[in-house]
């Protein structure tokens, strides 16, 4: 008997009728009356279950009493159309193994649980519907990730997670070192000696994967990283994780405006793709927790997004009249309630602002003629705010030289290579993964939408 798993019984539904089928999974419910019990079985290919029925007759009261909640059965029997509402087939149950029974203490017993109970019972969680299918549609996205740049010719680069630049600029670094904290190798001056350190140098772990990633640009072309990446800042924001997934896309001879399509392109073709092949899943998450979810999702894939500058963007925030809890003014980073009341209140779309002060962004970016403001570009969505940050690299040395200076960074000379020999135009952005998933999820917290959140004073499992 060939091994079908319950999404392609189900798929193949009354084709199947009158057919042995063979299914293993865990059981969501069993409920019924003293002729026969139904078993709701789900086995995580799909949000949808099983229904398998016991007749009495042949399995004895006490031969089911260990189905419960939470236990893990093997059936086989015959498919056949249901009389029952609620699904087109089920399963006349002929034989029965237990692999293992749940007793009464199993967490999940009940449905409704709250997000903040599911999250200290993280390692089972995977096992409720919510989170079944938000695993589910977060590999479906990973994959049109890889799908997306693979077909337009772009190469998987990967960039390493140790690194010894501390000049990445995006956050404060997790530090990795062998070194025995309790007695720690000092220079005559009292600092530590990182020469006696694993590396010979002080090192840490990645906050972005870009500065490499244009090194792959500037010889392969169209490069693109995917990986994790980690920030030690103490933000307990629903939108801030300490280990995330970065896509970092970077584009030898790509202009800002090339950029910004490319981000508008990747962003509807990822949540199409979801539309299209986690539907049941989505559906779902709509109908439980955010109704408005699919019509958001459509929204987004169906209109063009709005291309603004900062100094635009200012511009409508002091003259909207809100109070907001920090105050706007040309100059300053603008916090996620600057951002949503443009997406969601202003333009009732998704915003990609660009040209910012070159004070509140990175070194590496492109300035303009203006002298004060850089091509950065920041795509900001409903619900999330930023959920991209990119921009033209300044390709012109002394110019780059100039801001390297300005900053203080050193050990910067790999990096300015790509500028000294053979030097061109290029672009690139950062799309936070688990951003991605929560917005195409509708999920309210991104601790929720990767298995084993980290975030401060988190490190369960
Ligand atoms: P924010 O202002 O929201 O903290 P950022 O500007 O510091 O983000 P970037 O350095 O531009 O972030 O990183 C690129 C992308 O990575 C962001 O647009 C966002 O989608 C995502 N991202 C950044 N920090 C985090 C984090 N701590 N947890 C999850 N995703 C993040
Ligand atoms: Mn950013």
């Amino acid at each position: 008997m060939k091994k079908l798993t319950i999404k392609e019984i189900l798929k193949e539904g009354e084709n199947l009728a009158g057919k042995e089928v063979d299914v293993k999974g865990w059981v969501r419910t069993r409920r019924g009356n003293k002729n026969v019990q139904f078993v709701a079985l789900n086995d995580g290919s799909t949000i949808n279950n099983l229904q398998i029925v016991f007749d009495l007759e042949k399995f004895p009261e006490e031969s089911l009493k260990n189905i419960t909640t939470g236990s893990s059965i093997h059936v086989k029997g015959n498919l056949v159309a249901s009389q029952g509402a609620g699904q087109s087939v089920e399963v006349q149950a002929d034989k029965l193994e237990i692999y293992g029974t749940a007793p009464a203490d199993y967490p999940l017993q009940k449905k409704g649980h709250t997000m903040e109970f599911l999250r200290e019972k993280a390692h089972l969680r995977p096992r409720t519907n919510t989170f079944g299918a938000v695993m589910r549609i977060r590999h479906a996205l990973a994959y049109a990730i890889h799908k997306f740049f693979n077909d337009k010719g772009f190469f998987y680069f990967h960039t390493p997670l140790i690194t010894a630049s501390d000049c990445e600029g995006a956050g404060a670094q997790f530090q990795v070192t062998t070194l025995p904290l309790n007695e720690l190798p000092k220079n005559e001056d009292g600092s530590i000696d990182y020469s006696k350190d694993f590396f010979g140098k002080m090192a840490s772990l990645t906050v972005s994967g870009q500065l490499e990633g244009e090194l792959g640009a500037t010889a392969l072309g169209l490069i693109y990283t995917f990986g994790p990446t980690f920030r030690a800042e103490n933000s307990n924001t629903p939108r801030h994780l300490s280990e995330f997934w970065m896509i970092e896309p970077e584009m030898a001879f790509y202009e800002i405006e090339d950029n910004m399509d490319l981000a508008e392109e990747f962003i509807k073709y990822c949540i199409n793709y979801a539309l299209e092949h986690c539907y049941d899943d989505i559906k779902f998450l709509n109908d439980h927790f955010d109704h408005d979810l699919i019509d958001r999702l459509k929204f987004v894939v169906n209109n063009d997004f709005v291309r603004l500058p900062y100094t635009e963007g200012i511009k409508i925030l002091e003259e909207s009249g809100k109070k907001f809890e920090f105050p706007v003014h040309w100059g300053v980073d603008l916090a996620s309630e600057h951002e949503r009341y443009l997406v969601e209140e202003h333009f009732k779309k998704p915003v990609i602002l660009t040209d910012y002060p070159k004070e509140i962004k990175a070194f590496y970016m492109k300035l303009n003629d203006d002298g004060k403001t850089v091509r950065a570009m920041d795509v900001l969505f409903p619900k999330i705010g930023e959920i991209i940050g990119g921009s033209q690299r300044e390709e012109n040395y002394e110019k780059l030289i100039g801001r390297i200076e300005e900053m203080g960074l050193e050990g910067m000379e790999w990096y300015l290579d790509t500028r000294k020999y053979g030097t061109v135009p290029h672009s690139g952005f950062g799309l936070g993964f688990e951003r991605l998933v929560q917005f195409v999820t509708g999920m309210q917290n991104i601790r929720d939408v990767i298995p084993f959140p980290r975030y401060p004073k988190a490190c369960e499992y």
